[in-house]
């Protein structure tokens, strides 16, 4: 049926194709999902611009990790709308903003020149939609399904090697009390394992040669029982390092809760895994990671740490740490800058809490005031520099 729908587009772009515009925010699976939104378009016929005001289509992927993301988004949309466009142009805003209630509310009534908005889950169905858009004029609005599977086959244009991004599940379960991700790309799905082999193989014959596996939780990879007998991120992982060629395997993201042993064994196993583990913590307080919901505590994720280190020589270890979420006092904060101190990871991505739509924290009092959360950043900053410096 996606098939269908693109090849009437293609026969609209068939006389004098119609350029695109893309711009892609937020994470890497943002990112890849952008290749794949080029590589449909480029199915579709179209060419690229880098100037929405000549574009036919403009594809904003948004983010909405972030107040700060979504607002980004809204700044880029305004411009876009005050430089205005051809006629009949089609401006489609996509991703996880695009999903959340608020966020369609905000764009239905203040971008009335946004008139196509769909959710991760429909990836798939952009030939369909832009189609509808296309044809019939007017302004519509979908909701994805949650638990929609994964794409496969869809036309991908990525950058130029060496790295490429390949997914290997998507959406997450856990609803971490700040996080909107389970919102917005629905529930855990996974590839089948035949079908991320097959893209990885395909990859490393075109040249590819740093390929990037992605998940919200890679830990969490549970393929359907008959596919390839791989049951798990680890089992996966070392089939993809036992392909035949120069490559390198990464991954993103693992959730503390659910690294394990079998998955550092596995790393430590295999030349072609890079010794690389970006594992969040969020909180070295063992109080504010319950009140996140994580499912870990402090201790467990300093001796998950240290069986890493045990178990991969060399290993770089990153981590994710939130300032600011409600209830952290004093001595919370000083227990993550203790965290830091204790395991001394090689490099951090720092975040100011920022309550997110349809999240149970941000419906939770004491949030520590504004002065106290910029301090209290600028001391997490300092001590991991210092910490980087005698690395
Ligand atoms: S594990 Fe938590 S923080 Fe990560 S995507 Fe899932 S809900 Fe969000």
């Amino acid at each position: 049926m996606t098939d269908t729908f693109a090849a009437r587009v293609r026969e609209m772009n068939a006389d004098a194709p119609a350029s695109a515009f893309v711009e892609v925010f937020g994470c890497q699976q943002n990112e890849h999902d952008g290749e794949l939104i080029r590589g449909m378009l480029a199915d579709m016929g179209f060419g690229f611009t880098q100037d929405a005001a000549l574009a036919k289509v403009v594809v904003l992927n948004t983010c909405a990790v972030r107040e700060h993301a979504e607002q980004r988004v809204l700044g880029h949309l305004g411009a876009i709308g005050r430089a205005g466009g051809s006629p009949g142009r089609i401006v489609a805003v996509c991703g996880c903003m695009a999903q959340l209630e608020n966020s369609q509310n905000t764009l239905k009534r203040s971008y009335g020149h946004v008139n196509l908005v769909f959710g991760p889950g429909d990836l798939a169905r952009f030939p369909e939609l832009l189609y509808t858009a296309l044809t019939k004029g007017g302004r519509h609005f979908n909701q994805s399904d949650p638990t929609a599977p994964p794409e496969e086959g869809l036309p991908v244009l990525r950058a130029a090697p060496p790295r490429a991004l390949v997914t290997v599940m998507k959406g997450c379960d856990n609803f971490c009390s700040y996080c909107v991700v389970p919102h917005t790309r629905g529930r855990e799905r996974s590839r089948a394992p035949e079908a991320v082999l097959g893209e990885v193989r395909g990859l490393i014959r075109q040249g590819y040669c740093e390929i990037m596996l992605l998940g919200q939780n890679v830990n969490s990879y549970r393929p359907n029982p008959d596919s390839a007998g791989i049951r798990d991120f680890p089992e996966l992982l070392a089939a993809l390092a036992s392909l035949p060629g120069d490559f390198s395997l990464r991954f993103m993201t693992s959730h503390p809760k659910d690294a394990s042993d079998k998955l550092f064994s596995v790393m430590g196993a295999y030349g072609k895994i890079a010794p690389f583990l970006h594992l969040p913590a969020q909180s070295g307080s063992s109080r504010v990671l319950a009140a996140m919901n994580r499912g870990y505590t402090r201790e467990h994720y300093i001796a998950l740490t240290e069986r890493a280190r045990a178990a991969v020589p060399g290993l770089n270890l990153t981590s994710d740490i939130m300032v600011g979420f409600p209830g952290e006092t004093e001595d919370d904060f000083g227990e993550t800058l203790g965290l830091l101190e204790k395991v001394r990871f090689n490099s951090l991505f720092t975040f100011i809490y920022s309550p997110r739509p349809e999240t149970p924290a941000a419906n939770l009092d004491g949030v520590p005031p504004p002065e106290v959360v910029k301090k209290r950043f600028a001391r997490l900053l300092e001590t991991q520099k210092r910490i980087e410096a005698t690395l």
